[in-house]
């Protein structure tokens, strides 16, 4: 019977990796209809423009709003089952409206790289080398003096599972000695799937046991532990050192043991080896990492393994929300203020926020954890949408650091150093502890000036002074990467009076190290930690020292603990005061917080000294005087005094373009359409220039929008993007929607 149409549908509407926030019509040829079922979330080829396009079934249909006549078929069909699930096609499509982003280029996003350019969804293989019968019970006295020969053949031995290329490299041996073996029939060549591979069958043995946990902990883990089968937020607030690891831990514990699946979201910059040691050693489960420093091919296995069920707890960075799961029972998002959990460009989705809707959806619990949660989850803690569990003790013996503000006001600086500061240092050193200090810019100094006619070395693409790299011997753009060599002479003047204004980490290295001589001084910034496994040896080597002086920047504040620091020097505790962005002094002051919190992490009581030249700021009181929380509940008072967000909602259009005329111009268009508009309840601000203006060539321009009503702004944002999709034909410019945008500038 022609009837028997595997797929009862006559269209497709398929999302392709495109601009454009439309999803694209195709009819289903009827060869395909009468073979497979087709399903949504599977890809097809389809033909688009002048060639031929992946894409991905979002829908069937039986009607198209098109001229059915004019839609052209399908060109083939790319997969027998969906690759994308439909809970991440449900949150890819969420995602797209919320955030008004092009919806093929969401779910193209959601998928790991290799899917998106046409791979089939399916582990690596891999060549191992295992023993035959007969090389089982073969007398290896036998090879006489083909020592190579007997030399792979004991190695293979001692490898119940076989050798790989990998471990054939590591053992010293070469694969032509394969070669022989194999014409004796004694060895052969098996493909092993990479879910197979020995080191992921292998149970880790030492499984260390859960620490006994103290009343706060207690309490935090056993109230969660009550919404495990339903969706739910919990915020742990607890200070650095107070345990929240150890609280995820045993949740964790508690949601495996019931056969589902957890995903920990940690930072760009936290996702240590340190961290996934700390879960390996205590769970038997299945641990997998999935981060962007990954190949394409280890994150599509990583991938595989979440969705097939066999990793129990994956550790991701941002895009790991993404991952589709078998049994998802819990969502983890660890230093959930962390910025790296926003993308920044082209899909600026918040990985924070698409977990709740993720877990809403699957009916999870979501634990939040931070000793600096953001205004945004602070509020809703407050008002009671999130359980807010705090924990104010550390955990075992260590304690609290104090935090102390040192007046910089009629001071003689020495490279940045107040005498206080540099007598506290010698004094911490004297005792044999660590000094940390804190300064958030890299390099040997942000400016080099001519003293002779005043001039600046400036990149040619931005609008920022170029910072000086003395040991590199190099001038750098730290906004579009470009470098040139340092000069000696003044290229308007031709002084020699060349001079540098202001201090980095590599010339507060060179000076301290003039100051105390004998002690080893490291510095831990983007420069001096190239390489990824830099930092952790790095780290190291910290331990391996008494005392010692380690300078950083923001690198320093997360993933590492230092236990023989106890003192910890901010240089600049100003940095956020006077912030353009209504988010600077929380920034700052989450930063502050976060590396105080690295000093006196073991028994040894620490404090933090924050140079400033504001000491009776509120907001430097409070942070120092009382705490973090404190600190938040007063800037959140002038955030509803002034209506900006979380009080209130925001959108923010930028525009960039080579001709600055025509950036500033269509965002002028653009806010002259939302006045038509007329909605009285969105407060339009600008357009106005971005802090740095012009960035890589490229002028910048930003229109913001705010209001109260989020449903009004979202209705708003959704036309001016329609408008703007239709208007902007010149490849010249390009603009982007920032929903709920971290940097307003
Ligand atoms: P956080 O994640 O809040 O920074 P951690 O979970 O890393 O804190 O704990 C800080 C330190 O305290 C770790 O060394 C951890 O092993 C230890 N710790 C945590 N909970 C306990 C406990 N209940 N008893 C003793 N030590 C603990
Ligand atoms: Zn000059
Ligand atoms: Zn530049």
């Amino acid at each position: 019977m022609s009837d028997t149409l595997l797929t009862p549908f006559s269209f497709v509407q398929v999302a392709l990796p495109v601009p454009m926030r439309t999803l694209f019509d195709y009819r289903i040829p009827k060869a395909i209809a009468l073979r497979h079922k087709l399903l949504p979330g599977m890809r097809v080829k389809v033909p688009f423009g002048h060639s031929v396009r992946l894409g991905i079934i979002v829908n069937l249909t039986n009607t198209s709003q098109w001229d059915e006549q004019q839609i052209k078929p399908i060109t083939s069909l790319h997969d027998e089952q969906a690759v994308m699930a439909a809970d991440i096609l449900a949150l890819g499509q969420w995602a797209s409206r919320y955030y008004h982003h092009p919806i093929g280029e969401v779910l193209f996003h959601a998928l790991p790289v290799l899917l998106r350019k046409g791979e089939k969804p399916e582990y690596r293989t891999e060549s191992w080398w295992v023993l035959t019968e007969k090389g089982q019970t073969y007398d290896p006295n036998i090879f006489g003096r083909a020592v190579r020969q007997r030399e792979f053949f004991d190695a293979i031995k001692e490898h119940p599972y076989g050798l790989n290329a990998s471990l054939i490299k590591s053992l010293g041996l070469n694969t032509s000695n394969a070669k022989a073996l194999v014409e004796k029939q004694l060895i052969e060549k098996v493909q092993r799937r990479f879910d197979q591979q020995p080191e992921l069958v292998q149970e880790i043995i030492s499984k260390e046991t859960q620490l006994q946990l103290n009343d706060e902990q207690n309490q935090a883990l056993s109230a969660i532990t009550h919404y495990l089968n339903q969706f739910h937020v919990a915020l742990i607030d607890g200070i650095t050192g107070s345990g929240k690891t150890e609280v995820y831990l045993q949740l964790i514990e508690k949601v495996i043991r019931t056969g589902k699946q957890v995903l920990v979201l940690v930072p760009e910059i936290g996702l240590t080896p340190q961290t996934l040691t700390r879960f390996n050693k205590r769970f038997n489960e299945k641990v997998v990492a999935l981060h962007s420093n990954m190949n394409d091919r280890d994150r599509l296995d990583a991938w595989l393994m979440a969705k097939s069920g066999q990793a129990d707890i994956i550790i991701g960075t941002r895009s790991a929300i993404f991952v589709p799961y078998q049994s998802l029972g819990l969502i983890v998002i660890d230093e959930e203020h962390d910025a790296s959990y926003k993308q920044q460009e082209g899909f600026r989705y918040h990985a924070r926020d698409l977990a709740i809707i993720r877990a809403k959806a699957a009916q999870i619990p979501v634990v939040l954890g931070s000793a600096t949660p953001c205004f945004e989850t602070l509020m809703n803690a407050w008002q009671k949408k999130y359980q807010w569990l705090k924990l104010r003790q550390r955990a075992g013996a260590a304690q609290l650091p104090a935090m102390i503000r040192v007046d910089l006001r009629n001071e003689s600086l020495f490279y940045g150093f107040s005498q206080t500061t540099l007598q506290t240092i010698q004094t911490t050193l004297d005792r044999q502890e660590q000094v940390l200090i804190f300064l958030n810019r890299r390099g040997y100094a942000p400016t080099l000036m001519c003293q002779q006619c005043g001039w600046i070395a400036s990149c040619e693409h931005c609008d920022v002074n170029l910072t000086v790299h003395k040991r590199a011997n190099k001038l750098h753009c730290h906004h579009c990467d470009k470098h040139k060599a340092l000069v000696y002479t003044c290229p308007e003047c031709h002084s020699d009076k060349l001079t540098t204004i202001g201090e980095g980490t590599e010339q507060i290295e060179m000076q301290l190290s003039q100051v105390f001589t004998d002690t080893p001084i490291i510095r831990i910034d983007r420069d001096s930690t190239q390489r990824k496994s830099t930092l952790d040896k790095m780290a190291q080597q910290i331990h391996q020292h008494d005392r010692a002086i380690l300078i950083g920047t923001q690198m320093l504040a997360k993933g590492h603990h230092f236990p023989n620091v106890t003192l910890v020097v901010i240089m600049n505790a100003d940095s956020g005061l006077f912030s353009a962005d209504y988010r600077g002094m929380e920034k700052t002051a989450q930063l502050i917080m976060q590396v105080a919190g690295r000093a006196g992490r073991a028994s040894k009581k620490g404090s933090v000294l924050l140079q400033t030249y504001h000491p009776n700021n509120t907001a430097i009181e409070t942070l120092c005087e009382q705490n973090y929380q404190a600190f938040a509940a007063q800037e959140l008072r002038e955030r509803q005094r002034l209506a900006w967000p979380p009080f209130t909602h925001q959108v923010i259009i930028r525009t960039e373009s080579r001709d600055e005329q025509e950036a500033y111009t269509l965002l002028h268009q653009v806010r002259q359409l939302a006045e038509q508009d007329g909605h009285e309840e969105i407060d339009l601000i600008g357009p106005y220039a971005a802090i740095i203006v012009k960035k890589a060539g490229h002028h910048r321009y930003v229109l913001s929008l705010k209001s109260s009503q989020r449903a009004t702004l979202h209705q708003l944002t959704e036309t001016l993007t329609h408008w703007l999709e239709t208007n902007t034909h010149s490849h010249k410019i390009r603009f982007a929607i920032d929903v709920d945008p971290l940097e307003t500038y």
